[in-house]
């Protein structure tokens, strides 16, 4: 049988991926080496983006009742005070969900394989190592080994999301790019049952509760990351000191101690502890041919905003519309070539910016800690107000209309007045929102929706407003392809250049 995609890697971007193409009625072999999925949490926060994918992928109903709301981030000074708090009290959600959520990876897994489990174009191979591939004007070869011996399988693409230590990766000789972050951290998970007890800390903002938070403790003598799960899991992250050595940090009675101190008096039960090396690091090249590294295969981040899998999850919601695009609605095969532009960028930003936080935590030299508590403080003074959805940019290249206003941000996701979610509404294709009706512009395959006609308290003709226009295309990963004023026309065309240029060619 001949695939449209093999996914090597049935990890929780594996696993998105085979939902959101499975739902387009492709044709989805997922080749995954382990019988059972990783059953211990490594991911523990999303953002709304990810729910948002969930909807998308229709799984959000799997999903939700798992994941708990949560405030933000703050991080804690040598001087036991604020020095930054990315907070979300109290502020607006723009795109329908909370900015934050802490999950359990192991349950997320589940429920994303079960998403497809029913898809009948949708196959999973359990025990199923991929081995190697080559390519073709017909496509790839994909050769893996199962408990029945080698085995072959034939597909118009393969998207590699075999993780950090990608096989895939290494058989295609795609570099990686390192950006020169290195800490061993211990990992420690706990089912506890009371709150954690925290030293007093000054400049805890109004409303800020230390239980729904992500608090970053950037002391010299030990960092530290304090994160609530969901239900009685509880993660704790210890920075490894210099001399210090895995096996030893990781003995049951260093964990207890170490874990200890912050559960005075609570009932608590160690279910994990692993050291792991933190890094940043980026694949040179994200596609060979017709094979495409997503998720930690093509890169890997330091956890400190908790955006490792989401990167993944990106991926390949957006390698996802782009063969759904291809293989159903004629688009040109050379869409693809803007995956790696548009995301490569996207990943860099966001873990630039997890690099230069884990460099000033962990600073472990007083005196360079004070100095970086004082500098720390005052750029966050100057970004008062700040959410962790900042960090994550606009997409700056690619599938878009380039100098029109809002393009390559995420589109706003408002809640209908019966409560349901913008999306639910109006699918999650391309959708064109015009101001109201006198605006002309229609497309296949576009869906139209005029802004005065919504339910949504003004959401979508606010967003025109503040961007000054009439018009916004979105594209089905929720980025916004461009805008215009007046008329959509010559944005329903500038669209159609870009996916179908060899209709064009060919006429
Ligand atoms: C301590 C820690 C904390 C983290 N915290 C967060 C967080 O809070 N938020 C966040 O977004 N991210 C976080 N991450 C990152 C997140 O866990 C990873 O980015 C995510 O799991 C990567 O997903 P993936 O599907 O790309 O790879 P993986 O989850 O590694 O899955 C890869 C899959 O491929 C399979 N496989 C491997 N080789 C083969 C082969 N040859 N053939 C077939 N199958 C194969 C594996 O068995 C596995 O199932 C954290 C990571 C760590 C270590």
């Amino acid at each position: 049988m001949s695939y449209d995609v093999v996914v090597v890697g049935c990890g929780p971007v594996g696993a998105l991926a085979a939902n959101l193409l499975g739902l387009k009625g492709l044709q989805v072999l997922v080749l995954e080496r382990e019988l059972e999925h990783y059953p211990l949490p490594r991911a523990v926060h999303l953002d709304h983006e990810m729910m948002r994918l969930f909807q998308s992928a229709g799984v959000i109903g799997r999903v939700e009742g798992d994941m708990i709301a949560t405030d933000g981030h703050l991080h804690i000074g040598a001087d036991r005070g604020v020095i930054r708090y990315m907070g979300t009290v109290g502020k607006p959600r723009p795109f329908g969900w909370a900015n934050d959520y802490f999950f359990y990876q192991p349950e997320l897994e589940a429920h994303l394989r079960q998403g497809f489990a029913a898809m009948p174009n949708v196959a999973l191979k359990l025990g199923a190592s991929f081995t190697g591939l080559s390519q073709d004007a017909g496509g790839v070869t994909v050769d893996y080994l199962d408990g029945d011996g080698p085995a072959t399988a034939h597909t118009r693409w393969v998207i590699a999301c075999d993780g950090a230590r990608s096989s895939v990766r290494k058989v295609l000789g795609a570099e990686l790019d390192d950006l020169r972050f290195e800490e061993p951290w211990l990992v420690v998970d706990a089912e506890v049952e009371g709150p954690v007890s925290f030293p007093p800390f000054s400049g805890v903002p109004e409303g800020a509760d230390l239980q729904h938070l992500s608090v970053m403790m950037c002391d010299p003598a030990r960092p530290a990351t304090v994160v609530p799960g969901r239900r009685d899991h509880r993660r704790w992250e210890f920075m490894l000191l210099p001399g210090e050595d895995d096996a030893a940090m990781s003995h049951p009675e260093k964990v207890a101690e170490l874990v200890g101190a912050w559960m005075a008096d609570v009932p608590h039960k160690i279910v994990r502890a692993a050291t792991y090396r933190f890094h940043g690091l980026v694949a040179h090249q994200w596609q060979v041919g017709n094979v495409f590294l997503a998720g930690d295969a093509a890169h890997q981040t330091p956890p400190f905003f908790g955006q490792g899998m989401c990167h993944g999850l990106r991926d390949v919601a957006n390698l996802a519309w782009k063969m759904d695009a291809v293989a159903n609605e004629g688009a040109d095969a050379s869409l693809l070539g803007s995956y790696q532009g548009e995301r490569d960028p996207h990943v860099r930003a966001v873990i630039g910016a997890a690099v230069a936080a884990g460099r000033y935590i962990c600073e472990l030299d007083p005196a360079q800690a004070a100095l970086r508590d004082a500098h720390i403080r005052e750029e966050a003074r100057q970004k008062s107000g700040e959410t962790a959805h900042d960090l994550i940019p606009a997409i700056a290249e690619g599938v878009l209309l380039p100098g029109t206003s809002g393009a390559g941000a995420r589109f706003v996701q408002p809640v209908l007045a019966d409560g349901r979610k913008l999306d639910d509404l109006t699918g999650g294709d391309w959708r064109l929102f015009v101001r109201d009706d006198a605006v002309p512009g229609r497309a296949a395959g576009v869906t139209r929706i005029a802004a005065s006609t919504l339910p949504d308290n003004g959401a979508v003709t606010a967003w025109l407003d503040d961007h000054g226009v009439d018009a916004v295309l979105v594209r089905p990963d929720h980025y916004v392809f461009g805008s215009a004023s007046h008329s959509a026309e010559d944005l329903l065309a500038a669209r159609a250049a870009q996916l179908f240029s060899h209709r064009e060619l060919a006429a």
